[in-house]
């Protein structure tokens, strides 16, 4: 963000997480003690501040949007959906409803979970449903969050409490599918009753600050990421559960990492839609992809069951990564997405 100038838009409402703090109990326990808990801080790593920050996404959006009209080479087509595409020789045609085409050595899509262009260039995903929703709100509580985001293993998933400038916060909370849509359809003050069953009294009276909305949750993975002059990004190449908060995070990994690719094939003349130069971006993404949807995949099944044997082996070994700062810093920067071969945007840099 601060490579491509948009961080000084967003950086007054980015609230640093400056501590992380999991917990693992049933729903009725009285208090919910944290197993680990770790100061979210980089100088010892990286030499840089705080290893995550939370953003309101119409502020991301605007900054972005903002970015974008003003940058010459950007030509912004607007309102304009998608309907088909077809490959030429020399160029990717994208059909718009309305009738119009947009025509270009090369088509990414970033169209999200059901992109269009993924499936009418014919790649085909490999994944399943989970018997889970995922319910997210914005909370306004009594006292002060301190930078704290808080991560509650419950039975039905995990809920977390992520700070929000001021005195907010937003609830990211995954529930069984059956007892996920009664909560929806319960009115605001019994809605605002089940989330304080499940928030752990930290931080006061609640009370909702935003709307509710929820989703399906689901896992997949495109089985391919490039096609003939077409590249997937984001969810269109692969949807994670969002256990670990980093299907976003791992969307801009592929976009800086693309970005890279096409920078790098302009520089020496090559067609930035053939296939040699889209293998470079479909190696370099598609494993580091694969794998955090695995462990993402894992991580649920693990801490997603009410069994006291289970939650006895989770609560051995949450002590245990408590007590080995290594193993701590591993986590911390995996979660910042620093680890691995990083693109240069992700490293601050410009491709
Ligand atoms: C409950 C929940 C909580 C989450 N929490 C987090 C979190 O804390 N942190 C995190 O990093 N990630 C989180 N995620 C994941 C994150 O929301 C997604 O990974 C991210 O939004 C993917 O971005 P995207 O741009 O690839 O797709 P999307 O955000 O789905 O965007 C796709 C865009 O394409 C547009 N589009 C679709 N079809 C067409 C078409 N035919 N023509 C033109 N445009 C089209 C859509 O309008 C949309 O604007 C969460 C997800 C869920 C469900």
């Amino acid at each position: 963000m601060e490579a491509i100038g948009i961080w000084p838009h967003i950086a007054d409402q980015a609230q640093p997480v400056k501590r992380i703090e999991i917990t693992d109990s049933g729903l009725d326990a009285g208090i919910r003690p944290v197993l680990l808990a770790w100061d979210n801080d980089l100088h010892e790593i990286e030499g840089t501040s705080t290893a995550a920050h939370i953003v309101p996404l119409p502020r991301l959006n605007a900054a972005l949007e903002t970015a974008a009209a003003s940058e010459r080479s950007i030509a912004i087509v607007r309102p304009a959906a998608a309907r088909s595409f077809s490959v030429g020789e020399f160029s990717a045609d994208i059909e718009l409803e309305g009738g119009d085409t947009i025509a270009a050595p090369l088509a990414v899509a970033a169209d999200g979970r059901n992109s269009i262009l993924r499936q009418a260039s014919g790649i085909k995903t490999v994944g399943w449903p989970y018997e889970q929703i995922g319910i997210a709100t914005t909370i306004e509580h009594e006292l002060d969050h301190g930078g704290i985001a808080v991560q509650h293993f419950l039975p039905a998933g995990p809920f977390a409490i992520l700070p929000l400038p001021g005195r907010k916060s937003c609830v990211t909370w995954t529930e069984s599918a059956a007892e996920g849509h009664r909560i929806m359809l319960l009115d605001d003050n019994a809605f605002l009753e089940e989330l304080d069953l499940r928030f752990g009294g930290k931080l006061g009276r609640l009370k909702l600050a935003g709307s509710r909305k929820a989703w399906p949750l689901s896992v997949h993975l495109a089985r391919a990421y490039i096609a003939n002059r077409l590249a997937l990004v984001g969810d269109a190449a692969h949807g994670v559960h969002p256990i670990a908060g980093q299907g976003l995070n791992l969307a801009f990994r592929d976009v800086a990492a693309m970005t890279e690719v096409i920078a790098d094939a302009t520089r020496t003349g090559l067609d930035i839609g053939s296939s040699a130069v889209l293998e470079r971006y479909e190696r370099w993404r598609r494993f580091d992809s694969m794998l955090a949807a695995g462990a993402f995949d894992a991580l649920n099944a693990f801490f997603s069951q009410e069994n006291r044997l289970l939650r006895s082996a989770r609560e051995v070994g949450l002590q245990l990564v408590d007590r080995f700062p290594a193993l701590k810093r591993t986590f911390i920067t995996e979660a910042a997405g620093l680890t691995g071969e990083l693109p240069k945007l992700l490293k601050g840099e410009l491709p």
